[in-house]
């Protein structure tokens, strides 16, 4: 197939692509169709012939996961020699990958100098798999049982940083195109680093990009984004994505909420039940799922799942029981076994789904937040010996 390029379409201030730097090439990987058919109309294609070349190649980097230009068979040679001069298909940098005994793989992933997230993926017994992506380097809140929420926030992730989690971890896991028969990788959870309702245009249009059918194909019930409670964003929330919602919630009164999760001073427990309540599309199959840590003397007593269940009640809902990950630093612990399981009887023997997160993967960290600190921390400490042997060598 030939390709006509209209190179008076070319933007004036576009230098000889030829001469055009590696380094300054720009990725493809994790924009939209839209975004797509400007960078070709800025190569000089027609804008008539754009928006089908812009189709071509969202398909090869979405469905099949291309690396290379030369595979996207379908396009002329020009225009691939053309995409090889300003553009690549490289994913941002993984600047480490760890392995855990029980299949938990999690990645650091830097996009630019300070820019590192994290993102986990957990592979679970019933045939899926879940993957924890970021959605901000840090956070704002400062929820105290937190790893995350002691990490100043270094900005919001761009919707290309988001899916380009999910494109490291579908390489990772060798699984291209994107066939849904018998895929490891199944389902998506918005519960890495960030608060995603603070970056709600960028998560959405990640979404839309991740749930296309044509692409990624991992579908909107099986992406969910979890909140501490931004009761002014859930119905946007809703009504853009279509996703599960999970709630953070911790707590069952106010007076601890306050504690654990800060934003619960702002949007205090009874404006967040009313907002779940109203949340778009909410059924018995879509129910919201309810986040509880257990946290050791604080929030783990019979009393307290009792009052779980009064506060959930006429809400299609479900609970995830999540054991306290303890980190470096905290004063927190995690419940007893059987304080676990005597919550989870209770709110069971009311009719709602509880089952207790098994911790994943702690030989590597897997706790939010955690690699990146650790990341930061190692070179905070070589930073430190530098300065030292520095200093030394001055002194002589
Ligand atoms: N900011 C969003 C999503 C990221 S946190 C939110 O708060 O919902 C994802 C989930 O992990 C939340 O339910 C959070 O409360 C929980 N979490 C955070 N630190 C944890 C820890 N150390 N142990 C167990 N769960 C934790
Ligand atoms: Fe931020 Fe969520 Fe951690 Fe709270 S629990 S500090 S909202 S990442």
């Amino acid at each position: 197939m030939t390709v006509t390029l209209d190179l008076s379409h070319r933007p004036s201030a576009a230098a000889d692509p030829v001469s055009t730097p590696m380094s300054t090439r720009t990725s493809l990987v994790g924009l939209t169709l839209a975004e797509m058919r400007e960078a070709v109309i800025a190569l000089g294609v027609e804008p008539k012939k754009a928006k089908m070349r812009a189709q071509q190649i969202w398909r090869w980097v979405y469905f099949f996961g291309a690396r290379d230009f030369d595979v996207m068979t379908d396009i002329g040679k020009d225009l691939r020699a053309l995409l090889e001069t300003r553009h690549s298909l490289d994913r941002p940098e993984v600047i480490e990958r760890l392995v855990s005994a029980d299949g938990t793989r999690k990645w650091l992933i830097r996009s630019a100098p300070g820019v590192e997230f994290e993102t986990v993926f957990i592979p679970d017994v019933a045939r899926s798999g879940a993957l924890c992506v970021s959605s901000q380097v840090g956070c704002t809140l400062t929820c105290t049982f937190c790893h995350t929420g002691t990490q100043k926030l270094v900005r919001n992730l761009t919707a290309a940083e988001i899916v380009a989690q999910v494109m490291i971890a579908r390489d990772d896991l060798d699984e291209w195109p994107s066939t849904t028969d018998g895929r490891a990788l199944t389902n998506i959870v918005f519960m890495g680093m960030g608060e995603p309702l603070y970056n709600l245009d960028e998560v959405a249009k990640a979404i839309d990009l991740i749930s296309d059918g044509e692409g990624i194909s991992i579908g909107r019930r099986r992406i969910t984004v979890s909140t501490s409670g931004v009761v002014p964003k859930l119905e946007e929330l809703g009504t853009k994505t279509g996703a599960m919602l999970a709630i953070s919630l911790h707590a069952t009164n106010d007076e601890l909420r306050d504690v654990l999760v800060p934003l619960n001073k702002k949007y205090p427990l009874e404006e967040l039940m009313a907002g779940i309540r109203a949340y778009p599309g909410l059924n018995n199959a879509k129910r919201v799922t309810f986040e509880y840590v257990m946290l050791k003397g604080v929030n783990d007593s019979p009393a307290e799942a009792r009052a779980l269940v009064k506060l959930l009640s006429g809400i299609p809902a479900k609970v995830n029981l999540i054991p306290f990950n303890p980190w470096p630093g905290t004063a927190y612990e995690c419940s007893d076994w059987k304080t676990i399981h005597a919550f989870a009887d209770i709110v069971n023997r009311a009719g709602y789904s509880a089952p207790i997160r098994t911790p994943r993967g702690r030989d590597i960290l897997a706790a939010c937040g955690q690699l990146r600190s650790e990341s930061v921390k190692t070179r905070a400490s070589v930073a430190m010996k530098e300065r030292l042997a520095m200093a030394a060598s001055e002194e002589v």
